[in-house]
């Protein structure tokens, strides 16, 4: 079994030792079953990644000896960072897209109130929600072993969000698209530092939508004939992506 990679605060290492209760507890001990000798990786905030093996386990506490410390080892491939700008879904589509986009390798994302968008957010549950989503990609983030979490925020409308082009190469996913193809869009010669990519809500987007977007460079693009659903279209954009630019 690969030696599993945990998510910690730097301030929990101390002369030689680190000690955890709560979720990494939880997670070391009780889901993965770890015990007494195990080894394992603590990625923190700083980019240190401290190899150790467990020598003490408690009711809701566990204690990892540091054997050796460095810096993370990049994986030595610079992946553009990938923003998923997503039109909000129903009901817990939401946590699907932001718990799988993480493990392929998103670097953050927006979530919007499409004009087909069911899904309404008031004000006062704003808060609530992206505390929980946060944590949704905090936790996909521990699982899958990643040093960093994707941040998710939310943006009024698809105006709204269309309007941030800070992203270098920007995307779409529009069925109604006939002319380009992903594979000619992606076949730039340059890898980009930043793309990202616009998926609309069950509902699709609405025409004045798509315009808006490719008044603002994003190039609409078809993922084929068959209509995707929503939360697909984020998981094969982000594999295609993964796949050319990436680690797979
Ligand atoms: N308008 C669609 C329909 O007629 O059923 C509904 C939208 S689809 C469920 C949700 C989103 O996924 C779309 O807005 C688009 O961003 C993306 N998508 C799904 N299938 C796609 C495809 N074949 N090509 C490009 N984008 C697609």
């Amino acid at each position: 079994m690969s030696v599993r990679r945990f998510m910690i605060n730097s301030r929990a290492v101390r002369d030689g030792y680190a000690s955890f209760d709560g979720d990494i507890h939880n997670h070391m001990v009780r889901v993965l079953r770890l015990g007494t000798g195990d080894a394992v990786q603590l990625a923190d905030e700083k980019g240190n990644v401290h190899y150790g093996t467990i020598n003490q386990v408690g009711k809701d506490w566990v204690a990892i000896k540091i054997t050796s410390s460095g810096l993370a080892a990049e994986s030595g491939i610079e992946v553009p960072r990938v923003t998923i700008c997503q039109g909000l879904p129903k009901g817990d589509k939401t946590d699907l897209i932001l718990q799988k986009g993480t493990e392929l390798g998103a670097h953050d994302f927006w979530l919007f109130g499409g004009r087909r968008s069911v899904a309404k957010i008031r004000a006062d549950q704003q808060d609530g929600k992206l505390e929980r989503w946060n944590r949704i990609t905090a936790e996909a983030a521990r699982q899958c072993g990643r040093s960093d979490i994707p941040l998710v925020s939310l943006k009024p409308s698809a105006v709204e969000a269309a309007n941030d082009t800070s992203q270098q190469l920007r995307l779409i996913l529009w069925e109604g698209e006939r002319e380009h193809s992903l594979k000619e869009v992606l076949a730039v010669e340059e890898k980009p530092q930043s793309i990202i990519v616009a998926i609309g809500p069950e509902g699709g987007f609405d025409p004045l939508e798509v315009r808006h977007f490719s008044q603002h460079g994003y190039l609409p693009v078809s993922l084929g004939s068959r209509i995707l659903r929503t939360e697909t279209a984020s998981i094969a954009i982000l594999s295609v992506i993964q796949y050319i630019w990436g680690e797979m």
